[in-house]
């Protein structure tokens, strides 16, 4: 059966400040044509999904990539995951360096090696023997960053009042269904400003950050990680989604859940393997778009909804 193919994607689930709004929808509508241009020639969600966040990662606007948050020591550690719905194969990097696309090196781990997930050095020199691009950290890291990292340094305030703060994470991700019903997700990050050197939050973990299965739906996450890996998130939804629920109230109830049991905010992007989607978060702002048909759809308040002709 042919399917009518469609991509969501997010740039992260946080207290957006007015002077980034603009550039973040501009960035999360632009990754949604692209990686629509992809399902709508007949490619796959897989592809969709890496090239919408490999152009999120490239925007200097998200904390992925270029433009992630720095740690504790003023250093980059990158975590990204890719799932592919159809067989559950799935690829993850956490607490890289020097690399522009982890989700890209993700799925070269899913594809090239018999594990789930590389870390630290060990990523790192694998990523060498594939011939993956090293960039220098300078090069991933945006004055805005700098900046932020500057006031935590100067306040040294302590890390558990700061971390269930909105101000200091954002993410990318993307979910989609492809005209052959298959759904793929994937999630990249810098993580949260200031975290602990080696810090690995949800974003790369299988069942917080993403997960996909065709037999459901296809979920990818964002917001206080430590919070989204105590409730495994992105698989709640689905889980959710499988007792009947719609993907709006699997997103609801699951956010709900999250605040009331470990009192975390975040947000997240979903499609049902009918195609059904929703974007839903409990921060003040979370960037989104989606594509399908020829309607580009997007928003970045709560009940917000911008809707566009997608040109053919
Ligand atoms: N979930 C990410 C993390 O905790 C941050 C975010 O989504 O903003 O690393």
């Amino acid at each position: 059966m042919v399917r009518k193919p469609v991509i969501v994607v997010h740039g992260g689930a946080w207290a957006i400040p007015d002077d980034l709004a603009e550039s973040s929808k501009i960035g999360v509508k632009n990754a949604a044509k692209c990686g629509f241009s992809i399902l709508a020639s007949g490619g796959s969600s897989m592809q969709a999904v890496e090239s919408a966040v490999r152009m999120l990662e490239d925007n200097p606007v998200f904390d992925a990539g270029h433009g992630a948050v720095l740690n504790a020591n003023g250093d980059v550690e990158l975590d990204a995951i890719i799932m592919d719905g159809k067989n559950l194969a799935v690829g993850a990097v956490s607490c890289i360096k020097n690399i522009a696309n982890p989700v890209m090196f993700a799925r070269t781990v899913m594809e090239k090696t018999p594990h789930s997930m590389l870390t630290g050095a060990g990523a790192n020199t694998f990523a060498e023997r594939m011939n993956i691009d090293k960039v220098p950290t300078d090069e991933l890291v945006t004055e805005n960053a700098t900046k932020e990292w500057e006031k935590y340094q100067l306040y040294k305030q302590s890390v558990t009042s700061l971390f269930n703060t909105e101000k200091m994470h954002d993410t990318v991700g993307a979910v989609a269904i492809d005209s052959e019903g298959n759904l793929s997700c994937g999630t990249s990050t810098g993580g949260i400003t200031n975290k602990m050197v080696g810090r690995v939050g949800d974003s790369p973990i299988v069942g917080s950050g993403a997960y996909a299965d065709n037999f459901c739906g296809a979920v990818s996450t964002t917001g206080h990680g430590e919070s989204i890996m105590k409730v495994t998130l992105a698989r709640l939804v689905l889980f959710n989604m499988q007792r009947g629920e719609t993907p709006q109230n699997a997103a609801d109830h699951a956010l709900e859940y999250m605040k009331n049991r470990v009192h975390g905010s975040g947000g997240l992007i979903v499609v049902s393997k009918s195609g059904e989607w929703a974007a839903r978060f409990s921060t003040k702002r979370m960037a989104w778009a989606s594509a399908e048909n020829n309607l580009l759809t997007y928003g970045l308040n709560p009940g917000e909804t911008f809707q566009e002709t997608l040109d053919p």
